[in-house]
């Protein structure tokens, strides 16, 4: 008997859309083909969307089409596009001292004065800050510093660290070695020992048990299986955000930091994705009531304006790994500390941390109507970190690109030619971060396109 094999079918509609009117964008388009790779692009079928300008979270394209940015670049323009104040900083302080390194004894004031106020609203153990250019150096950085740590202290054979499969943390080597490799680059340190996602939505995952008791009691195993002897620390990402914007439940980083703590085996929190508002506070740390042994640090640390990342540093840990390695040519930036330091200033005047909760509690009761429709599995999110996890059954929670690829690239296209809306699409999850400025009317505009794509998709099965 023959299988009847599902089909999808993505319906557009017969209306205008917001097609090509002078060619310019297309030109450019052609000449990006020519000479720009683009990570996780598709070379054989490039589509780009050529953008020139931006202003709080609307972007205009090379043909002066308007979008409502609902992405942030990556998830960080926490204080939006087109900031004059953060570009009259930069220019100021390029002209006065760009830029003079501060390995050895060089120091600059602009760095002292941003790290001071790093410090001033991180959790209380923190004593210290580490800077780089980016959040994959940044954690890089910091597998090279747990590991330094327990070295320095007598226990060089500290080397395994624990990560939640599905997490990211960078894209160095030492990146790759945290996810347990990658395809094609050969052979990484095999050191990574990979724990269970708290990924409330896929209950399947946990048995039936509550979620933190399987996952504490899984950690509890994990750690007399390969002796805490051995284990240099945890990383985790306090809302999983490339796997797709994944909140815990409450108590489970609180639960998970305190076994750590028992075995003296160090926390890393990578913030690169969650400080700064973008789950709603400065430090999501502080949220969770956590004293993380270093905080990672990237995106919305200068909103985007200039690329910076920071680790910042508990008290005794920071004391061990005086004077040590890392650092780099770029480490403490002028321009960047400047520009970092003015980005806290919009933040303290406008409090987008709020807004970030209010927009982002709107996106869920809004997106929530969604639920109903048949290729939406999930609806989640904390602050501006807000997905929307697509499956192809619901009983069985597959996950709609899984089985219908192109489908991804239908509905990006549509959001953006029909709706003139730019999200993020990862794994099987619609991202919406958008800066954190945007407005509730814009909201419901994003609510609304996405509604439309997503009503479009029929999924055949006879
Ligand atoms: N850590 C997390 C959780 C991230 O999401 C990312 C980037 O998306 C990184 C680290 C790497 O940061 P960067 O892109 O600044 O290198």
């Amino acid at each position: 008997m023959p299988v009847d094999r599902p089909t999808a079918r993505f319906s557009l509609s017969q209306e205008a859309d917001m097609t090509s009117t002078n060619g310019a964008a297309t030109d450019w388009a052609k000449r990006d083909a020519r000479v720009v790779q683009h990570p996780h692009g598709n070379p054989q079928d490039p589509e780009r969307l050529v953008l020139v300008r931006g202003k709080g979270s609307t972007l205009w394209d090379a043909e002066g089409r308007e979008y409502i940015d609902a992405h942030a670049g990556a998830w960080l323009t926490q204080v939006g596009h087109g900031r004059e104040e953060l570009a009259k900083v930069a220019a100021e302080q390029m002209s006065t001292l760009a830029h003079f390194t501060i390995m050895a004894d060089f120091a600059n004031t602009p760095t002292i004065e941003f790290c001071e106020r790093l410090v001033e609203r991180a959790p209380r153990n923190i004593a210290k800050v580490r800077l780089m250019s980016s959040g994959s150096e940044a954690d890089d950085e910091a597998l090279q510093l747990v590991r330094l740590y327990h070295h320095r202290r007598g226990q060089p054979q500290r080397t395994k660290v624990l990560v939640l499969r599905g997490s990211f943390h960078g894209r160095t080597y030492g990146g790759a070695e945290l996810a347990g490799g990658r395809p094609g680059i050969g052979d990484v340190p095999d050191n990574a020992i990979t724990l269970t996602p708290p990924w409330p939505y896929h209950t399947e995952l946990f048995g039936g048990e509550n979620l933190t008791d399987f996952c504490v009691r899984e950690l509890e195993e994990t750690i007399a299986r390969v002796g805490a002897k051995n284990i240099a620390a945890m990383f985790g990402e306090l809302v999983m955000g490339p796997a797709g914007m994944i909140p815990a439940p409450d108590d489970y980083w609180p639960r998970m930091v305190s076994v750590l703590k028992a075995h003296g085996i160090l926390f890393v929190a990578d913030e690169v994705v969650t400080g700064f508002g973008r789950a709603g506070a400065w430090y999501s740390s502080l949220d969770y009531n956590l004293a993380p042994d270093i905080i990672v640090l990237a995106k919305g640390i200068a909103s985007g304006y200039m690329p910076l990342g920071a680790l910042l540093l508990d008290a005794n840990v920071a004391d061990v790994l005086d004077g040590a390695g890392g650092g780099g040519s770029y480490a403490g930036h002028l321009v960047a500390a400047a520009v970092a330091s003015a980005n806290i200033d919009i933040i303290e005047r406008e409090n987008p941390l709020e807004a970030s909760r209010e927009r982002g509690r709107q996106f869920l009761d809004e997106l929530g109507e969604l639920i109903n429709l048949p290729v939406v599995g999930d609806v989640r999110g904390r602050g501006l970190m807000v997905g929307v996890e697509l499956v192809s059954d619901k009983a069985t929670r597959e996950p709609l690109f899984g089985r219908f690829p192109s489908l991804r690239k239908d509905i990006d296209r549509f959001l953006r030619t029909k709706h003139g809306v730019i999200v993020g699409i990862h794994g099987g999850t619609i991202a919406l971060t958008p800066p954190l400025v945007i407005t509730a009317r814009e909201v419901s505009h994003v609510v609304d396109a996405v509604g439309d794509a997503l009503a479009r998709v029929n999924i055949h099965t006879g």
